[in-house]
């Protein structure tokens, strides 16, 4: 085991393709500065699972900066307790695993913000005397440190005294969103959320809290003129803060020249693929054929168009519409990738089924380890804590209502008689947690 691994952590969604959407585009990014030997992302929400995504990849060090503009509960809790990390430094089956701070408690977050803050000054002409600036936080009541990047912002915002009024407000906490109507009294307020991307917390959340429409406008509101800024994470200039994470464990993190947009990617599971790859067999992976100059949706009746980047691919397979589960049966049509170097095979088949290879080859050494429903259960501190006590009948309508549309079988299932040559499934997925959650709620 040798190399450096950089693994970006986010919150992903079931409803919205950019939360995840951002935190792939700076995948790509870093990939194509060639400043690890293995770069990939993982989620709460989406494929490849916090709890997963160790076993992708195959470098001795590894880095896990998370892309939240918080610490709190998801990065407290959550993600160390998904990933089996004890604090900054973890050696983990004869690797190091360093999680870094949030890129949200990064200094570079302060010049994104002062420069949304000008843009927004300057396209309306605003007068700064008659302005306010709300930072709008996530924020939570289970860990109150999570208020600690937004109020630092309003803080750092208000000292530097070019605005009238600064407000730091939270989605889900108090103060909340609604009060900045009754704790400014600028005609002019500028809404500014700290948030990573422009998921439905942003488009969708908070313009329902701030009572207007999210057109990208000014609007009115109880007698006042509203004015939103993108939120800050959809900039450039966040794979600088990654990197600059990234660095601070000591790691080298030295760009090299990438011969191809498909270099970089997760080792698990490639060299068990090229094995079979050059037995000359064409290999199916649930609705994808794969050969060692092609790649192509398995059955295709439309016209084919062809792909040759991570980012085009991955755009026309999960965003419209939004798919967040990767293995579920509804793979679009129509597309191919043809392969410069057969090696490239593995890196277009981790785009279209994250984690996936690695499974299917830990399954085929006989090394797939599963995870009950009891021991998901223990690591988890919220809403999925009881999950291990949901009736026979709760398990089997979820089975039938998100497994049946998905290319994996549950192997974590006792009960399951895997059909030959099933995808592995380890451990019930985020989207599978939830819906058992509500049947349990209504059955
Ligand atoms: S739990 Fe079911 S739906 Fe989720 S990934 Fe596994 S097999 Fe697919």
């Amino acid at each position: 085991m040798s190399g450096i691994a950089l693994i970006l952590a986010g919150h992903g969604s079931h409803i919205s393709a950019n939360t995840a959407g951002v935190v792939w585009d700076c995948v790509d990014r870093l990939r194509r500065l060639g400043i690890a030997d293995e770069i990939t992302a993982c989620f709460w929400k989406e494929a490849p699972a916090f709890s997963q995504v160790l076993d992708t990849v195959e470098a001795e060090d590894v880095v896990v900066v998370p892309l939240f503009t918080a610490r709190g509960y998801f990065t407290g809790e959550v993600l160390p307790s998904e990933m089996g990390l004890e604090g900054p430094l973890t050696e983990q089956r004869k690797r190091r695993i360093h999680l870094t701070p949030t890129i949200g408690e990064h200094r570079i977050l302060d010049s994104i913000v002062d420069e949304r803050l000008r843009e927004t000054f300057k396209r309306y002409d605003l007068p700064a005397q008659a302005t306010a600036v709300a930072v709008i936080g996530h924020g939570t009541r289970r860990v109150r440190q999570s208020q600690d990047t937004a109020r630092q912002q309003a803080d750092r915002i208000r000292e530097a005294g070019w605005v009238n009024e600064v407000v730091a407000v939270y989605l889900d906490d108090d103060p909340d969103i609604p009060s900045i109507y009754c704790s400014t009294r600028s005609p002019n307020i500028i809404a500014l959320p700290y948030f990573l991307a422009d998921g439905s917390h942003v488009s969708l959340d908070l313009p329902w809290a701030l009572g207007i429409t999210g057109s990208g406008t000014a609007e009115r509101v109880n007698g006042r003129t509203v004015y939103t800024c993108d939120p800050v994470g959809a900039d450039a200039t966040i794979c600088e803060v990654i990197l600059a994470l990234a660095r601070d464990t000591g790691l080298p993190f030295a760009p090299e020249s990438v011969a191809s947009p498909w270099e970089r990617f997760p080792a698990a599971g490639r060299s068990a693929l090229l094995q079979a790859l050059e037995a000359g067999r064409i290999l199916h992976f649930g609705q994808v054929s794969v050969s060692p100059e092609r790649v192509w949706r398995r059955d295709s009746t439309e016209q084919s168009r062809s792909f040759a980047t991570p980012a085009e691919l991955r755009s026309h397979l999960r965003e419209i519409p939004f798919r967040p589960l990767p293995t579920s049966a509804d793979l679009p049509d129509g597309w191919h990738v043809d392969l410069e170097r057969s090696h490239d095979a593995h890196a277009v088949l981790e785009t279209i089924y994250p984690g996936l290879v690695a499974d299917w080859a830990a399954q085929a050494a006989g090394r797939l380890s599963t995870e009950s429903l009891e021991e998901v259960a223990k690591r988890q501190a919220g809403m999925f804590k009881d999950i291990h006590k949901l009736t026979r009948a709760v398990i089997k309508k979820t089975m039938h209502q998100v497994c049946r549309d998905c290319i994996r079988q549950p192997t974590w299932w006792n009960d399951l008689v895997a059909s030959d040559n099933a995808l592995p499934c380890r451990s019930a997925c985020n989207l599978w947690l939830s819906m058992a959650r509500k049947i349990g709620e209504t059955l």
